[in-house]
């Protein structure tokens, strides 16, 4: 089946308004390579700025709350991303699982939250180096997005990102066969897990995706875009991505 790529950057907590002159460059490149989708997901602050800067580039957010509103000191509901102008949110990236503690179930509530408000969720699992060492990669990865994903998901709705966290950041890929292997047991499960809808929803490939290996890896069977950190932070890095997205599809 063919699948738009989706080519979407995490700044993560980086980035300040003097940051948003690097989205024009990425702009120009969207139009000039239409066949792929292209989508920023800067830190919250950002996020209606950036939509006023650039009208015509999706912008995304890093996280959500599960519930719409309350007693949540110091969160964001879906529908107030979708207010200020996102169009798409990542949950469950491993940053969060780690460090805030965030489970499947919780991961996929964000998901239902997000999806609720018209958001696109893009939900995140990968295993750790520990766990892939182990033999245990496809185990860890397979269970993450049947525990992670809406069970009633559509194809619109919902991307998954594959990121190995030993691959985050640090310069590190898993090899194309690997990758290959990872997507397509995620492509089972989801076909599993979502029925109909399962084989039009994308994967995308995320850790430290560069100017240098974005072909290859976008080239990969199931492989339906990138989710990518530190090279999004520039038009310079990001642009040749754009452009590796666009020569495969
Ligand atoms: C990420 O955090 O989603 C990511 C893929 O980061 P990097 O590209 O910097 O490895």
């Amino acid at each position: 089946m063919a699948r738009r790529k989706l080519i979407a950057g995490n700044w993560k907590m980086n980035g300040n308004l003097a940051a948003l002159a690097e989205l024009q460059g990425i702009v120009d490149a969207a139009a000039a390579n239409p066949k792929v989708d292209v989508a920023i997901c800067p830190p919250f602050t950002l996020i209606a700025p950036a939509v006023a800067a650039q009208p015509a580039l999706a912008i995304g957010a890093q996280d959500c709350h599960e519930k719409a509103s309350g007693a949540h000191t110091g969160n964001i509901s879906a529908a107030m991303l979708s207010e200020a102008g996102a169009k798409l949110v990542i949950v469950g990236h491993s940053e969060r699982r780690a460090d805030q503690f965030e489970s499947d179930a919780l991961v996929q509530a964000k998901a239902v939250a997000a999806i609720g408000a018209g958001l696109i969720a893009i939900v995140c699992v990968g295993e750790t180096e520990a766990q892939r060492d182990a033999g245990e990669a496809i185990a860890i990865v397979t269970g993450q997005v049947r525990g992670s994903i809406p069970a009633d998901a559509t194809a619109e709705q919902l991307v998954v990102a594959y990121e190995p966290v030993w691959a985050i950041g640090t310069g590190r890929t898993p090899t194309v066969q690997d990758v290959a292997d990872m997507h397509a047991a995620i492509r089972a499960t989801l076909n599993e897990t979502l029925g109909a809808a399962g084989p039009a929803v994308r994967i995308l490939y995320g850790g430290s995706v560069k100017p240098d290996n974005a072909r290859e890896l976008l080239a990969v069977n199931d492989v339906d875009g990138a989710l990518v950190g530190g090279a999004s932070l520039t038009a310079a890095q990001f642009v040749p991505i754009i452009e590796g997205g666009a020569a495969v599809s």
